[in-house]
């Protein structure tokens, strides 16, 4: 039985399932605890809170930021007390790099009106939704294409947004009191001396953890980077990244070959670093 899932994305941001599904889920699959981490946001946490007391699943609220370091670094924060001062300027930003968007998908005469698609999917709105309309319009196959053939860097439908330092996003959770974690590593395709100089600048304006398993990463991928987080003191993490059908091949809890196992004793560890008691 799996313990644990500390990377999930719900319809706060771009997942399909609503925080109170998730946690549902995460009930019936037997999970102990899961934490809401949605891109940007922390919207999703009063349901999925309100969902754990129903369910007897342990909710931690999360946060995952998006940072510029070269390429793109996630971010995650754990039991963030406060919102993030800059999170408003990164989510307005969103707001009209989205409008663009629509309005280049309208001026090719798609039917997209973007107050429509807020009312329709909510508060944060990402390039996966627009994904899906383009799914749905019959213009793209699947998700994988639809960011492949419009909305990827390069492509028609792309307006960037703009994207906070990750000095300055590690600095911004630990001054909300939460606490921050290297997301996904292998991510962005790193090698061992480019990594560790991320961890260690990272570290240098407070980073505490580092997400060592996660959907998709092998067993000699999970070792080399839990002798990494050993290496510097650093918690380990780990989750799914879950996003219901938006990334359909990923399970809640168990990744996507039944890899992901994450054990309930590294969320102490992370509430010990929150100091969070219970
Ligand atoms: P945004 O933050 O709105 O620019 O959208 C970025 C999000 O799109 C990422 O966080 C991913 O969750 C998602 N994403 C990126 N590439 C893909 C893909 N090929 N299929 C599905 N989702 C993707
Ligand atoms: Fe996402
Ligand atoms: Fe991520
Ligand atoms: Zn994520």
């Amino acid at each position: 039985m799996r313990e644990i899932d500390l990377h999930i994305h719900t319809t706060a941001s771009d997942g399909t399932c609503r925080p109170r599904e998730v946690v549902r889920l995460a009930a019936e699959k037997g999970l102990r605890a899961i934490a809401i981490t949605d891109h940007d946001t922390i919207l999703g946490h009063g349901e999925a809170l309100s969902a754990g007391l129903d369910y007897g699943v342990e909710v931690v609220p999360g946060i995952e930021v998006s940072t510029k370091y070269g390429v793109s670094v996630h971010i995650l924060g754990y039991y963030l007390e406060n919102l993030i001062p800059l999170l408003a300027d990164v989510i307005d930003d969103r707001d009209r790099r989205n409008e663009k968007i629509a309005a280049l998908m309208a001026a090719d005469g798609l039917p997209v009106s973007y107050q429509n698609m807020k009312e329709r999917f909510g508060e944060v709105i990402g390039r996966p939704h627009f994904g899906r309309i383009l799914v749905e319009l019959g213009l793209a196959e699947n998700m994988n294409d639809a960011f492949a053939r419009f909305v990827d860097r390069g492509q028609r439908y792309y307006v960037p947004r703009t994207i906070i330092p990750i000095e300055t996003s590690v600095e911004a959770i630990v001054e909300s009191g939460g606490v921050p974690v290297l997301a996904h590593p292998f991510q962005y395709k790193k090698n061992d001396r480019e990594l560790r100089e991320l961890i260690e600048l990272c570290m240098d304006h407070g980073l505490r953890g580092m997400e060592c398993r996660y959907s998709g990463y092998d067993e000699e991928q999970v070792a080399y980077l839990e002798g990494l987080a050993d290496e510097y003191g650093l918690i380990r993490t780990g989750g799914s990244d879950f996003h219901g059908d938006n990334k359909p091949h990923i399970r809640l809890g168990t990744g996507i070959d039944n890899e992901l196992d994450v054990p309930y004793a590294w969320l102490e560890e992370l509430k010990k670093a929150a100091g969070v008691t219970k």
